[in-house]
């Protein structure tokens, strides 16, 4: 680590030397401590995953969920996926995290359904790494055997990222995904580079505009231009678009008018527990939803 920060500092230019260095080692010390803590955290069951509801635009019901994960951490306490992710990335330690992930909202359907709470879409992230294994759809395979979750109530939130560089080999693991009865979703579309005509070839049926698109919405031109694409994009290639970080009731109103078919953000709900989730949902008035349109 040493060696790196020096030869960053010198390259860095003299005047920064003094500064780099500790900065430097602070950093790469942090990092190392989160990663063992994370290593941890997945033995010692500190992890929780929180639900935050989609609506359909046109008449507010709740179709699903998408599926976040929480670190509750003894000491540091709450740590965001933000903070968490890219150092689960980095040291693999996202593999066994995201067979964590899909277990548990494997389980969670399972339980909905048998409790009645049946024809909820349970959403789960999915990194480019994690999906680039060749022995993913063997993972999903056995923990759907494993929990008794029904594949059609699964989706899988694909990052555009991973889609990156298409091979036939990835292309056919989406298709044999897609033939076990999961739904595929492109998450964060918009800020990765995907061609058009790769896109079109793709099984997958929703595109999620991400959260950067919609949060300056309806001033901004340059994320209406971006958010008016998708939306035309879906259009066209026949995918559901859903909207996330929906906050303002313009912005829902926007989106609305344009044709998303689907909304996620605090407008409606925050990410919630699981019992909470459940509680949310009984309670959920869908004409509520439209309200906010008139009113807004
Ligand atoms: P994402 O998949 O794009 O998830 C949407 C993020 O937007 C979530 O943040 C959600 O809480 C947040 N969000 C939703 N509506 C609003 C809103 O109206 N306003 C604001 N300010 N935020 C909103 P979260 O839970 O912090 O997760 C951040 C990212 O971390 C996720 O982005 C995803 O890329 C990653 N992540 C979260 N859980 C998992 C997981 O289980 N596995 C993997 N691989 N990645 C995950
Ligand atoms: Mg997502
Ligand atoms: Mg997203
Ligand atoms: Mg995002």
């Amino acid at each position: 680590h040493a060696d790196t920060a020096m030869y960053g500092a010198k390259e860095a230019g003299r005047n920064n030397f003094q500064f780099f260095v500790p900065e430097m080692n602070v950093r790469a010390r942090e990092r190392l401590m989160l990663e063992n803590a994370l290593r941890r955290a997945i033995e010692r069951d500190e992890l929780s995953l929180h639900y935050q509801p989609q609506l359909r635009a046109d008449d507010g019901r709740l179709t699903g969920c998408e599926a976040l994960v929480r670190w509750l951490h003894p000491e540091m306490g709450a740590v965001m996926p933000a903070q968490f992710i890219p150092v689960a990335e980095d040291s693999g330690l996202i593999v066994p995290l995201g067979e964590w992930v899909l277990r548990q909202a494997c389980r969670q359907q399972a339980a909905w359904a048998r409790a009645g709470l049946g024809g909820l879409m349970v959403a789960v992230n999915i990194s480019a790494l994690q999906f680039r294994r060749a022995d993913f759809t063997g993972a999903v395979t056995r923990i759907l055997a494993e929990t008794g979750a029904d594949p059609a109530w699964i989706e899988l939130e694909i990052t555009e990222s991973a889609l990156m560089q298409p091979s036939t080999e990835l292309h056919e693991r989406l298709v044999a995904l897609g033939r076990m009865g999961l739904t595929l979703a492109l998450d964060d579309f918009g800020t990765g580079y995907s061609s058009l005509a790769y896109l079109k070839r793709l099984p997958i049926s929703r595109l999620k505009i991400d959260r950067s698109f919609v949060k300056d919405l309806p001033g901004d031109q340059e994320d209406a231009a971006v958010a008016s694409a998708t939306l035309s994009l879906g259009r066209d290639l026949g995918l559901e678009v859903v909207a996330e970080g929906v906050e303002q009731p313009e912005q829902f109103a926007w989106l609305q008018a344009r044709g998303c078919a689907k909304m996620q953000g605090y407008l409606f709900a925050r990410p919630m527990p699981a019992d909470e989730f459940a509680r949310w949902a009984a309670a959920h008035d869908p004409a509520a939803v439209g309200m906010l349109l008139a009113t807004g």
